[in-house]
């Protein structure tokens, strides 16, 4: 008799059941780069399929094939690769997936490190990228070309939280034969399941909500068995490889994934909510407010909830300068999906890299902050981004 599938609060518990032979309820850490043979004939099966043999800390190690299956399992892939960040996952799929003469298409608007692999890396190998605006699902279409091999796709994507349509996109790619591949970083399993709406491969910077902590990095990729094989040759030539001890942090902070997320969607609502309706900020980026240009696709697609990342845009940059310096609950710092609030002021980041005229072009205005919601009580939150709008609110006026 099979039992009924369990749901991902369970499975983040539970999915790595089967995988204890050490019966110890807390997983241990494996710390140690190789791992000992018994005998000559062990030696040569380990050396054989080393990834799946403890053999050596790069092919593969106890912790890494636990934190692999839970996000295997939550993600409904048949398999997953541990790397030591986001990017190690992205650059050994891609580099996986396309070579000489091959063709990409990609979103105008991507994480900044897939972008610079997409326009750096990929041209060395005469492989060429066409990038298309990920709200128009019919310019992936016309994008293809015969020898396209790999879509890539972002939803939401940062800073501005368009979504693409990942089932329009899957249907189109597999009547092609072309891979897909969704970096779902910021909505998480929790909010949105790409592989279920028909995309071949999901990566995720565990960095952000996965760990949950901002205290490791980590990456990981989820698919079909062979694709993630492959993808594994890759990686371990490329050597992008976790320490066994984030390895095991990244596991620890899995366990409370849904209870984090669910809590951030709703405290990421109310503040989304709030900004939304001060007379300090002129538009907010959330794909869970009825205002979102793509509201409608995020109910359909982001079925868990909208998640814990927003945008939104202040009169000018002496008022968003103001706002960050104003802010005393919210840190100023990059990343997102921790446990404490952060803030960052895309202008201040991108304008020197990408030069004013192309931060113009994706939409990044000065006035514009990118804002990760935390784990604090909401009004206490609001209380502080109050505060940060009153003053930014003057600055506006003085400026
Ligand atoms: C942070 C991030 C990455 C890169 O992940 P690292 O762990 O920093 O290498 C990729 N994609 C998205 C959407 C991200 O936010």
């Amino acid at each position: 008799m099979t039992e009924p599938p369990h749901r991902i609060d369970t499975l983040v518990a539970h999915a790595d059941r089967g995988l204890d032979a050490d019966m110890a309820v807390a997983p241990p850490i494996w710390q140690t780069a190789p791992f000992r043979a018994e005998s000559a004939e062990a030696f040569a099966a380990m050396a054989s399929t080393p990834r799946h043999h403890a053999y050596y800390t790069r092919d593969g190690n106890p912790t890494f094939t636990r934190v692999e299956h839970v996000v295997a399992t939550l993600e409904g892939a048949e398999a997953a690769l541990l790397t030591a960040s986001g990017m190690g996952a992205i650059s050994a799929a891609v580099l996986t997936l396309v070579g000489q003469g091959d063709h990409v298409v990609a979103q105008q608007s991507h994480y900044m490190g897939t972008s610079q692999l997409l326009s750096t890396m990929l041209p060395r190998f005469g492989a060429s990228v066409t990038l298309v605006p990920q709200a128009d699902a019919g310019a992936f279409a016309t994008a293809l070309r015969p020898n396209t091999k790999l879509i890539i796709v972002e939803s939401p994507s940062n800073p501005l939280m368009a979504l693409t349509d990942l089932a329009a996109v899957a249907t189109l790619a597999r009547a092609r034969g072309v891979t897909t591949l969704c970096d779902d970083t910021i909505a998480t399993p929790v909010n949105q399941a790409p592989l279920r709406l028909g995309i071949d491969l999901v990566v995720h910077s565990a960095t952000k909500f996965l760990g949950g902590h901002h205290d490791l990095t980590a990456g990981i990729v989820a698919g079909p068995a062979a694709l993630i094989e492959a993808i594994w040759k890759t990686h371990v030539m490329l050597g992008a490889v976790p320490d066994p001890f984030a390895a095991w942090l990244l596991l620890r902070g899995l366990r409370t994934l849904t209870l984090r997320v669910r809590r951030q969607n709703e405290t990421a609502l109310e503040v989304a909510t709030f900004l939304a309706a001060h007379p300090a900020v002129h538009a907010v980026h959330y794909p869970g407010l009825a205002t979102h240009p793509q509201h409608a696709l995020a109910r359909d697609q982001m079925t868990g909830g909208f998640g814990g990342m927003m945008s939104f845009e202040l009169r000018g940059l002496p008022a968003a300068q103001r706002f960050m310096d104003t802010m005393r609950l919210v840190s100023r710092a990059v990343s997102f999906g921790g446990f404490e609030s952060l803030a960052s002021h895309p202008a201040g980041m991108w304008f020197g890299s990408l030069g004013d005229s192309a931060a113009a072009e994706a939409g990044i205005s000065p006035g514009l902050i990118r804002l990760a919601i935390g784990l604090e009580h909401p009004a206490d939150l609001i209380a502080d981004l109050a505060r940060a709008l009153g003053a930014a609110r003057e600055a506006g006026t003085l400026g």
